[in-house]
């Protein structure tokens, strides 16, 4: 890919090669009625949307009608994907950035548990916490032409994953500024709960980092269907409400996008770094301890957590507990930890990992019995939605809903280090995907 793709403004010469270009555009589309810009050919940028804590299931025509028409009508949609556990924000947009699954990225939940000096992060911001580098660090040092954009409407993803992004817009609760050139055009982000953005907010500003910039690689964070889910749970008004709206977003932005003639030059990729569920049940895990007499330093991610038992001739015992309690999925020991990805040194993910069936809270205070919200962190909610779109790199293979294979989140930067042809850092866990999505169309 060229350094910099610029809007092509130069079209006078053109018009009538421009006319038929958007006459057969129509045709072959169906929509756009009016003239812009003629389509540039070829693969000039990549844009990969997480859309925070969405459920495999909302990709359908009954949730998301005009992004799932657009993924199945021009692209490659799997059935269902998965994202790494704990899956939580922080541990699921590294794996997604950097390729690599958490043994390898240090990221396991949204914070850290340090055994050896009992401090907990609660929330991991700084990057030295981080083993790997994330796809705007490995480019800048691989293929340094190539220009990149973080836009996030999560506040905490910034300071932990946006070093040597080109260009960063997002909320002025992560401390990093709008640039200045950018003020006027996205104006000041107003905050909501937890300091997370609209996503009205982030596709404008999407748009606007395409028409002043138009950076390679661009990563977008819409973080509505999180901040509503935590409020009220999964499947609900509110939810369905939320829905309609990132949905229509998505509409007007592809509308826009084939209007400045981008549409089939991007390659587009559409994923989630985790589920969410309706918490229903909370699993006191303070009063199972205490109840068999088992002492143990604990870090909790919503629906799983890790332990550091101060007997370790206790963990059978207590595994076989944890397993035969009906609250709880699985447990494993950390002999057992590489089927997840979670064998890393003991000082981060503990003896024992717990993940709680769906819909049950990890609960580490008396008073914590939260009903009718949302959350994650469990096996449940590691299903997330994958779709690719991108014809100027051969994904041909269109109208799928496939269920062969389950994909994985680290499996996303691996596949567009190859489809955009940079080059391929060591420190990817992730396969390639590109043979499954490209191919013959049908
Ligand atoms: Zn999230």
């Amino acid at each position: 890919m060229a350094k910099q793709a610029k809007n092509n403004r130069n079209v006078a010469p053109f018009l009538l090669i421009l006319a038929l270009s958007i006459g057969l555009s129509c045709l072959v589309s169906g929509t756009s009625q009016y003239a812009g810009s003629a389509s540039e050919t070829g693969l000039r940028r990549v844009i990969l949307f997480s859309l925070d804590s969405c459920n495999p299931e909302y990709f359908s025509a009954g949730y998301l009608p005009h992004l799932n028409e657009f993924i199945v009508s021009r692209g490659f949609k799997f059935k269902v994907a998965n994202t790494i556990l704990s899956s939580e924000t922080q541990a699921g947009h590294t794996t997604m950035l950097t390729g690599a699954f958490p043994n390898s990225t240090g990221m396991f939940g949204n914070g850290l548990f340090f055994e050896d000096t009992g401090v907990d992060t609660g929330l991991v911001l700084d990057p030295a916490y981080r083993w790997v580098p994330t796809i705007f660090e490995s480019l800048h040092v691989t293929n340094p032409g190539v220009t990149t954009a973080f836009v996030s409407g999560k506040w905490r993803l910034g300071p932990l994953l946006a070093e040597d992004a080109d260009i960063v817009l997002t909320s002025p609760r992560s401390k990093i500024p709008i640039p200045r050139d950018y003020e006027a055009l996205v104006g000041t982000p107003v905050t909501y709960m937890d300091g997370d953005l609209m996503d009205a907010w982030v596709f404008n500003a999407l748009l606007q980092v395409i028409k002043k910039d138009d950076p390679n690689f661009v990563f977008v964070n819409l973080a509505q269907i999180d901040w509503v889910h935590h409020g009220t749970g999964a499947f609900n008004a509110n939810m369905d409400r939320c829905l309609r709206e990132v949905d229509a977003l998505f509409a007007s932005f592809f509308e826009e996008m084939r209007f400045m003639g981008k549409l089939d030059s991007t390659l587009f990729v559409f994923t989630a770094d985790h589920g969410h569920d309706t918490i229903r049940d909370t699993f006191h895990i303070n009063e199972f301890l205490e109840a068999n007499n088992i002492t143990a330093a604990m870090h909790v991610e919503g629906e799983s957590a890790y332990l550091w038992l101060e007997n370790i001739g206790q963990k059978a015992t207590l595994l076989s507990l944890l397993n035969a309690d009906p609250k709880v999925a699985f447990a494993i020991g950390r002999e057992d930890y590489a089927l997840y990805n979670l064998d890393a040194p003991r000082n981060r993910t503990g003896d024992v990992f717990i993940s709680c069936n769906e819909g049950v809270l990890i609960a580490n205070l008396p008073h914590m019995n939260p009903t009718m919200t949302g959350s994650h962190g469990g096996i449940s909610a590691r299903d997330v939605p994958m779709g690719w779109v991108g014809p100027a790199c051969g994904i041909t293979r269109i109208g799928y809903d496939y269920e062969h294979a389950v994909p994985h989140i680290a499996d996303i930067v691996p596949t567009i280090y190859h489809l955009a042809n940079w080059t391929v850092p060591a420190t990817i866990d992730g396969s390639d995907l590109t043979s499954l999505i490209t191919g013959p169309a049908t």
